[in-house]
């Protein structure tokens, strides 16, 4: 396979004359405006686990980019534990390859609606995509959103049908689900004549023909025993970026990047012309405003990192730094011919909470980062690459206003910060209103799940009650209800604890923002209404203890765990807060010692999830996240003074 695009060509040699000379000959012209023939820029689309590492990584390999052999067998492109958990992509990796000199930039998209801004800017630096299946599993909901937003910019896709080495693969099944997915998804007929690929990415092998056999044996009815049939579908299915090369060079900013020594950068499609470094810019701002720069570091992708190039031609992706404030949405142009690529639409936060220190009994226990400034650093750091974040300052140093796109985009955040050592503690997650012409309006969002018929009564009236109107409902072959509401943002807080209940965790809901609308007429105390047992003393929770809570209702602790007053052990089977002593021993009598617990049987607690107890505080609750725990807690830890504020 040749992977050197500088070999020595004629058109090197008129490079050099052009350089030497300062005449560009006509081959020279052509070279630049055939230059994006030689990319080609593929967004992935695959659910965790169906091996898109393992793929990117023998790409890289059968490619050289990266070395076989131990210092090269490390999996570069690998997920983060939260991904795996999540089965979504939350932090986007990228690679490039070079395949017979065509350099193939490969776009990892982020895989969850409330990024679904980010997905489509991600998809925008992206000519075509490459959809990843297992062969066993087949599609999953979790990849819909982001494929169908891929169809909609008209992309054509390549799927591959992966892991058809897997003994129980079922890959003719597999195929036909894909095809009923692209049918549901609306694409058009060129897109769903989609080519497919069959693969074994662990094996570095690929094949356009579909194996006789699952298991090892489809292995052998495979032509080729490397992935070349994968790269030439690639560079033959998916189209060169179509630029102006010889225009003056323009770029919009898609993505940010943050480099400790170069700063923020500007990451992007080049569009026109090309870029080389120290050369003079403007940057126009999205309101058409313009700020004079120069052109910093221009980073390309080369394998799984970025190098740095001189230059960068129309139809490359770079990061290009230099400038003091960049961001998504604004074009970095030509400085004599600035031309302003329209800006993308950022979207607007629509949820918030206060992120605080935790001030609880056991806050510094268990963190390394405690303190309120290593809260501020960590937000203000964050700020500088997640775009749809806002963090403003309170009346209080010790906390900070949130905002972002939906309950999962700030758990999220919440759950990264917890684990890189953080202690911290956030409110109740409330919608963000808004005022149009004197009339307050809340956001709405579009909620898509798929339940079982049998569950189809149960979540219907409780969708009714949180304000959802209904907008389509089908029944699958399979007696699957799939249906879409448009629900107010507010109606979803709490929603899926109790729809995973009512349909015993049958249901897949997905949702995403629509608009900002007038205000519903719904009640969110009710919908999220609920009692609390409330821990009364500090001290270690034992059995005898929570013998007595457990007939309450649900406990959220075991025995002998730290607990202080004001925490909540568990919910109420009514919705008022009852405070219960879950430390109390067992009186000793003459006739019985206090070891004799033995005859108490405890069900096992509810575990503490942070999704589950976002979703279960009320509002004079909180949320203590610890690197290793998740607490709730009232705001007022106090029983006399919190009776005395409800009053
Ligand atoms: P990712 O989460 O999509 O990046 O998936 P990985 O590449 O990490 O792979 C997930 C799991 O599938 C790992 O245990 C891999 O060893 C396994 N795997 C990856 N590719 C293949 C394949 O072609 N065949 C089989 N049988 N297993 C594979």
């Amino acid at each position: 396979m040749q992977s050197d695009l500088d070999a020595y060509t004629p058109l090197t040699f008129w490079a050099k004359y052009a350089r030497i000379t300062g005449r560009k000959s006509a081959l020279l012209i052509l070279k630049e405006t055939m230059q994006r023939e030689l990319i080609r820029n593929i967004a992935i689309i695959a659910h965790v686990d169906h091996g898109k590492t393992t793929l990117v990584d023998a790409m890289l390999k059968q490619t050289h980019t990266v070395k076989d052999g131990p210092e090269g067998a490390d999996l570069i492109m690998d997920s983060m534990d939260l991904e795996r958990e999540r089965g979504i992509t939350i932090k986007a990796k990228n690679a490039s390859v070079v395949y017979n000199g065509v350099k193939i930039n490969i776009i990892d998209t982020p895989g969850h609606a409330d990024f679904g801004g980010e997905v489509e800017r991600t998809l925008k630096m992206a000519d075509g995509v490459l959809l990843l299946v297992d062969a066993k599993e087949g599609p999953m909901p979790q990849t819909k959103f982001v494929l169908k937003k891929a169809l909609e910019l008209g992309h054509k896709a390549i799927v591959v049908i992966n892991k058809i080495d897997r003994a129980d693969a079922q890959t003719e099944e597999v195929v036909n689900k894909t095809f009923d997915l692209f049918v549901d998804l609306k694409a058009t007929d060129i897109q769903l004549d989609f080519p497919i690929i069959y693969a074994s990415g662990i094996n570095g092998v690929a094949s356009i023909h579909q194996p006789h056999h699952p298991g090892a044996k489809a292995l052998e009815d495979l032509q080729s025993p490397d992935l070349i049939p994968l790269f030439e579908a690639i560079i033959k299915h998916i189209p060169a970026p179509t630029v102006n090369a010889e225009d003056p060079f323009a770029m919009l900013v898609l993505a940010i990047a943050y480099d400790s020594y170069k700063g923020k950068m500007g990451t992007g499609k080049i569009q026109a012309g090309k870029v080389t470094k120290g050369q003079n810019v403007v940057q126009i701002k999205t309101d058409g405003t313009k700020v004079n720069g120069k052109v910093g570091n221009i980073m390309s992708f080369e394998g799984l990192s970025k190098t740095e190039v001189l230059e960068a031609v129309a139809g490359d992706i770079v990061s290009i730094s230099g400038f003091d404030d960049i961001s998504i949405g604004e074009t970095i142009a030509d400085a004599l011919n600035p031309v302003q690529i329209e800006p993308v639409h950022i979207e607007e936060p629509t949820v918030r909470m206060t992120f605080s220190v935790n001030n609880s009994p056991f806050g510094g226990r268990e963190g390394k980062f405690v303190t309120s400034r290593n809260l501020r650093e960590r937000l203000m750091r964050e700020l500088e690459t997640n775009v749809a974040l806002r963090v403003e300052e309170t009346g209080s140093t010790d906390s900070f206003l949130v905002s972002g796109r939906g309950e999962l985009h700030l758990g999220i955040l919440i759950e990264t910060m917890r684990r890189e050592g953080f202690e911290l503690q956030v409110s109740q997650p409330e919608v963000i209103y808004k005022e149009e012409n004197g009339v307050k309006e809340e956001p709405y969002e579009i909620l898509t799940f798929d339940v079982p018929s049998e569950y189809q009564g149960p979540v219907i009236e409780e969708l009714g009650k949180r304000g959802g109107e209904l907008r389509h409902m089908e029944t699958s072959q399979s007696n699957e209800i799939h249906a879409e509401y448009l629900i107010p943002t507010r109606g979803l807080i709490g929603l899926k604890n109790s729809l995973l209940t009512k349909t015993r965790g049958t249901a897949i809901l997905n949702n995403l923002f629509d608009s900002y609308r007038p205000v519903a007429n719904i009640n969110s105390d009710t919908t999220n209404s609920h009692g609390s047992l409330i821990a009364a003393e500090t001290g270690v929770s034992n059995a005898y203890g929570l013998n007595n809570a457990q007939e309450r209702g649900t406990l959220f602790i075991g025995p002998a765990v730290d607990v202080y007053e004001g925490m909540i052990v568990g919910k109420n089977n009514f919705d008022t807060d009852l405070e219960i002593n879950v430390n109390r021993t067992k009186k000793l009598t003459n006739m019985r010692s206090s070891g004799n617990d033995d005859a108490i049987i405890l069900t096992p607690p509810k575990e503490i999830s942070l999704d589950f107890a976002l979703e279960y505080i009320g509002n004079d609750e909180l949320v203590e996240a610890t690197p290793k725990s998740i607490r709730l807690r009232k705001k007022i830890l106090n029983a006399t003074e919190r009776k005395r504020a409800n009053r």
